[in-house]
């Protein structure tokens, strides 16, 4: 019999309910003993589900409070120092890795948090010293989670993160230098008395992902790869048997990593069906192939007759006793259930399947190959019908979207001509002083605003006076923007929820969701937009506030759009069309609109790409150099549409370009605003080295914090900069956006950001 797994649950509930808790537990609102009870229904309800929908292998030790490495580095017994010295319980300390702790006098910053391979996840950063030690918990979560499943009839398969992943992943704590890889030595005994502590409570097998290995690797983890698994091997009668999986890649380029003398190994055949047959080639001789087929980073219906197809072409090569049929991945990364959703269209519903749906999936696949098709001739049927309908939908294809993309000419990729010929243009438009000032787009996001958004949906206050509202808050922004003296005027997204959303709700091609909320970190979760269909903009997105900015204020006022690459990457892509195909449309929709700003009387047009790097794919080398290509070519299809005398800005929030600096440069924006506070002025060396001509604004103080910088930390900042930076091509603002902070720190900041900009203006 062909088993079905699943590689982990999303953890928050059909209604964000352990956001809610955890979020009601720091707020002091409900007690400890509240929070695990609920975290334990939640558990038990998850189990629930997938054995209800007929999943053979079901995970535990997936769930965490707040994220799933941040346990693992509380169970080693990897906590610093400072934190296990502040007197707070392990519940409390946990929360404190994960988001600092401000109370009674201690005052703990979190752990640093970075995202999840290419994932929306993040996951906290395990931080080593030079002299760590491991030690496992008393009462290790992996083993009291498997015990509570038993205890409620539910036989699961314990997940661990691999010591190979957690080391790669780990780093040295601030004036440590250990690498980290070279502490396996350390951390093996760890996972031989964890696992044999599974194996003693009862379980059979063990998940153990080590995702690492679809990097490009250092010669270091390879070899940490053959210690620690060889050590497994060795100690097998001790163990449970190892389920070593691999997610969001391929691993063709490691296989001499994976081990043979293991009992299964899982791959990602959704993003790499094509690794297959190398993967089957480098199995041991009994080993089993764990074949993840239905996606954990998606919402779409999986193809069944497709999967089926992949699934068979493994049994023919293993045999059925040696293939299991899986998710991807973890369905950490997709929305909990579609059954929430009742606002969605009944046709595009059709084409959805979310964890609970996805539960489903994998065992009616396992089924078929077990059993022949007929037994479940019916799913296969409605699956196809399904398919088919998604095909051939006219909300999926548009040909008139089509025939524009196959119209695209390489001139379209071009300004008329080059930057030195478009400054001076733009200087005799725009006549603003050197170091000129402005901000990242978005002002204050007060109580009122979202309260007036809110009003609106519900119908309590009309289109015209929601508007009106609108227009008095851009009236108050571009006042303070003329007291604080700034140069270029942005008139500060009130009108915006969210800078994805926001575009995907005015263009043809995306739905939207109610409750299809997947975790970002901690108790944050987002809901991403989908896209549905060939997308195309019906009418102008943003002019009306744009111009109306324009109109109210003195100053140039700069255009605000989010770029194609951040819309595709902040929403949930379709899985039928290159994802390059998909920004291709988004960016001539972002074209038409960047020219009607311009029209309007826009002079200065930023267009956002926040989430360009983040697309980078995991490995360097051809992949990420294509990624590169469509997503540079989408960025200037967006904004090449203008005139040399119209300024396009773009922004980043980080400053780390080393590895794809080429790419930037290609962008051939006016100027980019970056962010450059939290990190070091050094990192401008790049622009230095590849004599980077154009115009570049390297934020000067943070806005994550409500911390109010003074003039003279920000005059320190600018000097600092001018080591790398020509003055003609220094602008003066912030790292990001201000949507998060109050007003009261906004203007405080921006006053000493200005004088600071003037008191340069002196000197030069
Ligand atoms: N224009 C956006 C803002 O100011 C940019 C946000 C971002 O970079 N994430 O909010
Ligand atoms: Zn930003």
């Amino acid at each position: 019999m062909v088993q079905s797994s699943i590689l982990g649950f999303p953890r928050m509930g059909v209604n964000r309910d352990l956001k809610k808790a955890t979020e009601a537990y720091w707020g002091g609102k409900i007690s400890q003993a509240d929070l695990l009870a609920e975290a334990k229904r939640l558990r038990l309800a998850h189990w629930k589900i997938q054995k209800d929908a007929g999943v053979d292998v079901i995970p535990s030790n997936d769930f965490a409070l707040y994220d799933q490495v941040l346990s693992h580095i509380q169970d080693f017994g990897a906590v610093p120092e400072r934190y296990t010295s502040a007197g707070l319980d392990a519940i409390d300390t946990y929360f404190a890795l994960g988001r600092g702790h401000q109370k009674n006098g201690v005052d703990l910053p979190a752990l640093e948090m970075v995202k999840w391979f290419d994932s929306n996840y993040h996951y906290v950063k395990p931080t080593l010293q030079d002299n760590q030690t491991f030690t496992l918990a008393a009462k290790p979560k992996a083993v009291a989670e498997f015990l509570e499943a038993k205890e409620a009839g539910i036989a699961t398969r314990p997940v661990l993160v691999g010591p190979v992943t957690f080391l790669h992943l780990a780093k040295a704590d601030r004036g440590q230098s250990v690498d980290p890889i070279d502490l396996l030595s350390k951390l093996l005994p760890v996972y031989d008395e964890l696992l044999a502590q599974l194996k003693a409570a009862g379980a059979e097998t063990v998940q153990i992902d080590e995702p690492v290995l679809v990097f490009d690797l250092p010669a270091k983890t390879k070899a940490a790869f053959k210690t620690a698994y060889e050590h497994f091997a060795a100690e097998a009668a001790k163990l449970p048997q190892l389920v070593f999986a691999t997610y969001f890649g391929d691993i063709v380029h490691n296989l001499e990593s994976v081990p043979k003398d293991i009992y299964a190994v899982h791959v990602d055949l959704v993003r790499n069906p094509e690794q297959l047959d190398a993967v089957v080639g480098a199995l041991g001789p009994k080993t089993i192939l764990s074949a993840g087929v239905v996606d954990g980073r998606n919402i779409w219906k999986t193809n069944l007759k497709r999967a089926v197809e992949t699934v068979e072409a493994a049994i023919q090569k293993l045999g059925k006793e040696r293939v299991i049929v899986a998710t991807s991945s973890s369905l950490l990364h997709t929305p909990h259930t579609l059954a929430s959703e009742k606002k969605l269209d009944a046709e595009i519903a059709d084409w959805f399947s979310f964890a609970v749906e996805k539960a489903s999936e994998v065992a009616v696949i396992a089924k078929a190959v077990t059993e022949g098709p007929a037994a479940v001739s019916e799913q296969l049927a409605a699956n196809a019908k399904s398919m088919q309908a998604r095909a051939t939908s006219s909300r999926t294809n548009d040909p008139k979207v089509k025939e524009r993309q196959s119209q695209i000419k390489p001139a379209d990729y071009n300004r008329k001509s080059e930057f030195p010929e478009r400054i001076a243009q733009q200087q005799k438009k725009l006549n603003l002083p050197l170091f000129p000032t402005t901000t990242i787009g978005s002002f204050p996001q007060t109580k009122e605003i979202r309260q007036s958004r809110n009003k609106l949906t519900k119908g309590e206050i009309t289109e015209a006076e929601y508007d009106r509202f609108i227009e008095k808050e851009i009236d108050e922004n571009v006042r303070i923007q003329d007291e604080l003296g700034l140069d270029v005027y942005v008139h500060g997204e009130p009108e915006r929820n969210d800078m994805v959303q926001y575009f995907g709700e005015r263009l043809d091609g995306y739905a939207f969701t109610t409750h299809a909320w997947v975790q970002s970190y901690g108790s944050r979760c987002v809901r991403p937009p989908i896209i549905v269909g060939d997308i195309s903009r019906p009418a102008p997105m943003t002019v009306k506030e744009s111009k109306y900015a324009a109109s109210v204020s003195k100053k140039p006022m700069k255009g605000m759009l989010t770029g194609p690459v951040t819309c595709l990457r902040w929403s949930f892509p379709r899985d039928d069309v290159h994802q390059s195909v998909q920004a291709e449309q988004l960016a001539l929709a972002l074209r038409d609109e960047v020219v009607d700003l311009e029209k309007a009387g826009i002079d200065v047009i930023q267009v956002d790409e926040p989430a360009l790097r983040e697309g980078l794919p995991l490995r360097s080398g051809k992949e990420r150099e294509a990624y590169l290509d469509w997503a540079v070519k989408a960025f200037r299809l967006s904004t090449t549409g203008v005139e040399d005398s119209t300024q396009i800005h773009s922004h980043f929030c980080y400053s780390e370009f080393q590895d794809f600096f080429h790419a930037i440069a290609a962008l051939d924006a006016d100027v980019l605003s970056i962010e450059n506070s939290k990190s070091d002025a050094k990192l401008l060396k790049v622009f230095v080295d590849s004599a980077y001509p154009r115009h570049i604004g390297p934020g000067v103080y943070d806005i994550h914090s409500p911390r109010i910088p003074s003039e003279k930390e920000i005059e320190d900042r600018i000097a600092e900069m001018l080591q790398f930076l020509k003055p003609e091509q220094l602008w003066i603002d912030p790292d990001c956006g201000l949507k998060t902070r109050q007003w009261t720190e906004t203007k405080a900041a921006l006053v000493n950001m200005v004088n600071a900009a003037k008191a340069f203006r002196e000197k030069y």
